[in-house]
């Protein structure tokens, strides 16, 4: 541990971290020691040179982000625990999901693994890297994951080629199999079945985030014409036809996601059954279609990726709302959703409400949603609650 660089923060600058906040900008920083190197582990000192925790050094805004806030070793037992912790958590909450076996094991500073994200697909395992510190510890995460699960994990995929800095380790390999080499099989989420390819699909192959919002679609979906638009691998359009919606159809600008959804349809309803795969753009889609449906879902790709491109995001939010307020049939129930981290949850509800009241429609709110709890948020870093989704009712 001696060998490790050293960072000084800045009098002051030392009051975020004493709240278990774990990430430590390049601004609080006033002196550093030792052999900086992104991907480093880093110890943090008050500039009274009192400990105040250890982390992934990396390139950027935020220089550090705190793997431990008390000193030891950052070794694959350091993970295993982690994990340990974590694994422990999504057993309990696994008893309250009924027939599932694909969920999130790993969410980044949720489970104090700032960098770091695991989804579980049954017997694989998709570890996706964030930053260039967890990308070089994988071979001591894959073995404390080998070790977690007992010989239950026959397959683990790392999948960072999309998510580490630009820069970063360019001649390096960031997609494949730490372990085994299966590229794609069938889950479920709550007895529903999916065909998922986590080497060719967006993510970690499945949005696992949108398990317990698809379920209240199930729940509302009885003799409704759904369209669920964005619709992807299909996950909302599935719970509704298994919940007797009248007719559902599932639109995505990708037919790649169209064929997806097809494909999951079969597998679960064979050939009987009242769903079309529409390949279009949202936004074209709502043309003709006035009061075609009484059951509405949007759920867009992240429109603001950065804070910079708040306005456009949020005009973005606006203008499809709005779209579908204006054509979603009378006492329609609208599902609307934004996984950008950046909007958040009032300035979500305030894009809505303008929509709203472009269309002239009157709407309630019924549910305020948000991400599941195999994607926890860690009270201190509230940067992490990314999803949110209102449930409303429009006369
Ligand atoms: N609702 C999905 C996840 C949606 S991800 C689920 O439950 O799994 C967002 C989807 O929007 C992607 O599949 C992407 O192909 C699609 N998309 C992006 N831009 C679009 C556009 N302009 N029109 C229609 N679909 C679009």
């Amino acid at each position: 541990m001696s060998e490790r660089a050293k960072i000084v923060l800045k009098s002051g600058k030392d009051q975020s971290i004493m709240r278990f906040h774990p990430w430590i900008f390049s601004g609080a920083i006033k002196k550093t020691y030792g052999n900086l190197q992104e991907g480093n582990v880093v110890d943090v000192f008050d500039n009274k040179d009192n400990f105040l925790g250890c982390g992934h050094y990396q390139v950027g805004s935020i220089s550090v982000r705190i793997l431990n806030f008390e000193q030891g070793n950052i070794d694959t037992a350091f993970y295993y625990n982690r994990l340990e912790v974590a694994y422990a958590l999504r057993k309990t909450l696994l008893l309250n999901m009924g027939d599932t076996n694909v969920y999130r094991l790993i969410h980044g500073e949720g489970d104090n693994l700032p960098g770091l994200i695991i989804d579980i697909y049954d017997d694989t395992a998709v570890v996706q890297m964030h930053s260039v510190g967890m990308f070089l510890a994988r071979d001591i995460i894959a073995e404390a994951l080998q070790k977690l699960f007992d010989g239950r994990l026959l397959h683990i995929y790392c999948k960072s080629g999309a998510t580490l800095p630009k820069m970063a380790l360019e001649n390096e390999t960031k997609n494949y199999f730490l372990l085994g080499n299966k590229e794609s099989g069938t889950v479920k989420e709550y007895g529903i079945e999916y065909h998922i390819n986590w080497v060719e699909g967006q993510k970690t192959g499945f949005f696992i985030d949108q398990r317990e919002n698809r379920k209240l679609v199930g729940l509302y979906a009885n003799g409704r014409s759904v369209a669920n638009v964005f619709g992807y691998t299909g996950g909302f359009s599935l719970f509704a036809l298994h919940n007797n919606a009248k007719m559902v159809h599932t639109i995505d600008s990708s037919v790649k996601a169209i064929e997806l959804t097809n494909e999951n349809v079969a597998l679960n309803f064979g050939t009987e059954h009242n769903h079309q795969g529409i390949a279009a753009d949202a936004f074209d889609f709502f043309t003709g279609i006035k009061d075609r449906y009484d059951l509405i879902i949007l759920d867009p790709p992240a429109f603001a990726k950065h804070q910079n491109v708040l306005n456009n995001a949020l005009q973005g939010y606006k203008r499809i709302n709005q779209r579908a307020f204006e054509n979603i049939a009378p006492n329609g129930l609208l599902f609307t959703f934004s996984c950008s981290q950046a909007v958040s949850t009032l300035n979500f509800r305030k894009s809505v409400f303008a929509a709203a009241a472009n269309a002239k429609r009157k709407v309630r709110i019924l549910h305020q949603l948000t991400q599941p709890a195999d994607h926890p948020v860690s009270i201190f870093h509230p940067e992490g609650e990314y999803l949110k989704g209102l449930v409303l009712h429009v006369e």
